[in-house]
């Protein structure tokens, strides 16, 4: 049976970095390329990062029920199309989605059993030095994903996993733990230890550590200042 992986972020967190890192070490675990219409950044490859398509395109493949779930990010559109999951279900692969939190809370509904993971960056300034460091975004394009960044992680709670991007070696553990914990839980076999790890990263038992990061983007808890 197939698992499937949500992973949202706000742009900087280190998302990227994460996934990568992890394709590398999990086996088995196949990774869903999505379909949109804005246009390629750098060094990006159609097929590779993404499939660049023209909105005309697009709604097409709306109207053909080829996506799983789509979205519209900031103007544009993007899509996870169907055969990503139907080829990981035929090859018996897990799947991992990187998707906004409209795209998740889609898949959600959907597929009630895929596993959703929050990315969080240790706080603002620390996102902001990553954005900088990464240097492939203008001074607007950083203050503008500051701002969505903000936005973004109020949606924190919609998920079932709660990550806090500090360390990286520690994240890739953390990640790997939620991942094989729920592929054994399906597979009813246990790991105590990787259990016990994953736990800790579930959105109940890490809540109490949110309120700095929260605050340090002029958010609380509760929602927005
Ligand atoms: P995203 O995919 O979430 O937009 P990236 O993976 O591109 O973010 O990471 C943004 C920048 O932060 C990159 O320069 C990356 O090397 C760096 N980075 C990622 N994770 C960490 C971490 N845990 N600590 C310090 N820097 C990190
Ligand atoms: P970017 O343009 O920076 O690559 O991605 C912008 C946002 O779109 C990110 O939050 C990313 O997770 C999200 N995204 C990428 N692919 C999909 C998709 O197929 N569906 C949805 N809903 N969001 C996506």
């Amino acid at each position: 049976m197939t698992n499937v992986f949500i992973i949202s972020a706000p742009s900087g967190s280190g998302k990227s970095t994460l996934v990568n890192e992890i394709r590398q070490t999990i086996p088995n675990l196949a990774f869903s390329i999505s379909y949109t219409t804005r246009s390629p950044r750098g060094h990006e490859q159609d097929g590779k990062e993404y499939f660049f398509v023209s909105r005309q395109q697009f709604e097409e493949m709306i109207q053909n029920d080829d996506f799983l779930e789509y979205a519209n990010v900031f103007g544009n559109y993007y899509g996870t199309a169907r055969r990503f999951l139907a080829g990981a279900e035929e090859q018996g692969n897990d799947l991992l989605l990187d998707i906004d939190v409209q795209g998740a809370a889609q898949i959600k509904s959907k597929l009630p059993d895929a596993v959703s993971i929050f990315i969080l960056p240790p706080n603002r300034s620390e996102l902001e030095q990553r954005l900088r460091r990464r240097s492939q975004d203008s001074e607007s394009v950083i203050q503008r994903r500051l701002y969505e960044a903000s936005r973004e992680i109020e949606n924190y709670g919609k998920y079932d996993y709660i990550l806090v991007n500090d360390r990286l070696a520690d994240s890739v553990e953390a990640l790997k733990a939620i991942l094989l914990s729920q592929r054994l839980k399906r597979q009813d076999g246990t790991d105590v230890a990787l259990s016990a790890m994953a736990e800790k990263y579930r959105l109940e038992n890490v809540r109490h550590r949110l309120q700095p990061i929260l605050q340090s983007f002029g958010k609380t808890a509760a929602g927005v200042k």
